[in-house]
């Protein structure tokens, strides 16, 4: 046991969750780049009310937490993550028609593009645009993610969201205050405080024929075969810069292709570093670094990550 938990606040934590909770598993199962070394305590929620539970717990035990959606966003540290690591599997969904169209409430862990495919095929339109958008709705609010000209800022009516030592209370959508790959959630990343924690989302919909829904979602589909690898990755590893595309400037800086130990930067999209040898945290980061580098040497252009790095990186120096 690692000195950031005591072992009265596992047994608080073992009262409430019983074998939800678990000791030292490995990110890497749970990271969509398949890197990641354990989580310090590692928990599994099911409802909004555990995670919420589960959050006040630790906040009330000074354990620091990480909400893990779907992992497809962050880069774990090989070290792993210190404290508690809560999966979130929070899946709860629900329709609500009213005169204009239909609210979904989501619970934050339910998969987003799996959301997108029921709203397809219920004839709700609006959320197409997720039918290839791997993660939670909960890392998608936090982050929002987005494709094919439209984002979560375009869906969101409101969020229910967990404070620190406040509790929960809704945020509408300008609260949110969206940008591209932005929002005043995400903006908490990489600081050193006790994050926001989103529980749940109420999306606006609309009526719509399924089977123009149904062809929306394919061309995307297609479009993303055409265009992005598959394999284990994290999607987009910057966020494009203004007036450029972060893929083009990492392909003309002539990495496409360049490999450090088992991750290697895409042939098909260089924005997107794939996982194809057993590759670890460490080789993700150094191709991060390499592209930022040359991309600044060579256009004067600073890359800003979109994925989040977390965990311990300072044990592997
Ligand atoms: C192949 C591939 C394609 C992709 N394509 C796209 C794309 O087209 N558009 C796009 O925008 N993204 C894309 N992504 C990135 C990713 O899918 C999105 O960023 C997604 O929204 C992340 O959700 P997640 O649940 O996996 O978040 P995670 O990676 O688990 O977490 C990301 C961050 O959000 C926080 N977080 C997660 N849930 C909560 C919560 N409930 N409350 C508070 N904080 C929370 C985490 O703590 C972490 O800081 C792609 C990724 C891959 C692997």
């Amino acid at each position: 046991m690692n000195v950031t938990t005591s072992l009265r606040a596992v047994e608080r934590f073992r009262e409430l969750f019983g074998a939800q909770l678990q000791v030292g598993v490995p990110l890497s199962r749970y990271t969509s780049a398949r890197v990641g070394g354990p989580a310090e305590l590692f928990l599994v929620v099911n409802s909004a009310a555990e995670l919420e539970t589960a959050v006040e717990t630790a906040y009330a035990q000074r354990i620091p937490y990480f909400i893990l959606g779907g992992g497809s966003n962050i880069v774990v540290s090989d070290a792993g993550i210190r404290g508690l690591v809560i999966l979130n599997k929070a899946k709860n969904v629900t329709f609500r028609h009213t005169g204009a169209g239909v609210i979904c409430i989501a619970e934050s862990g339910a998969n987003l593009s799996a959301l997108a495919r029921q709203c397809v095929s219920k004839g709700l339109g609006g959320l197409e645009w997720a039918v290839g958008v791997p993660g939670t709705v909960g890392g998608a609010v936090v982050g929002n993610a987005g494709a094919h000209g439209a984002d979560m800022n375009s869906n969101l009516r409101a969020a229910a969201i967990w404070e620190p030592g406040r509790g929960t209370r809704i945020y509408s959508n300008e609260e949110m205050q969206y940008a591209y790959r932005d929002s005043i959630l995400k903006r908490e990343h990489g600081k050193e405080i006790w994050r926001r924690v989103v529980l749940s989302a109420e999306l606006s919909l609309t009526l719509a024929d399924p089977q123009a829904l149904a062809a929306r979602a394919e061309a995307f589909t297609t479009h993303r075969k055409q265009t992005q690898p598959g394999g284990a990755s994290c999607g987009s590893m910057f966020k494009n810069p203004e007036n450029y595309y972060a893929g083009y400037l990492i392909e003309t800086a002539g990495l496409k292709g360049y490999r450090v130990g088992g991750a290697q930067i895409s042939q098909k999209h260089a924005n997107f570093f794939v996982n194809d040898e057993d590759a670890t945290a460490e080789n993700i980061r150094a191709l991060l670094a390499e592209a930022w580098n040359s991309v600044r040497e060579q256009f004067g252009v600073e890359m800003e990550l979109e994925i989040e790095l977390v965990g311990d990186w300072r044990f592997e120096q």
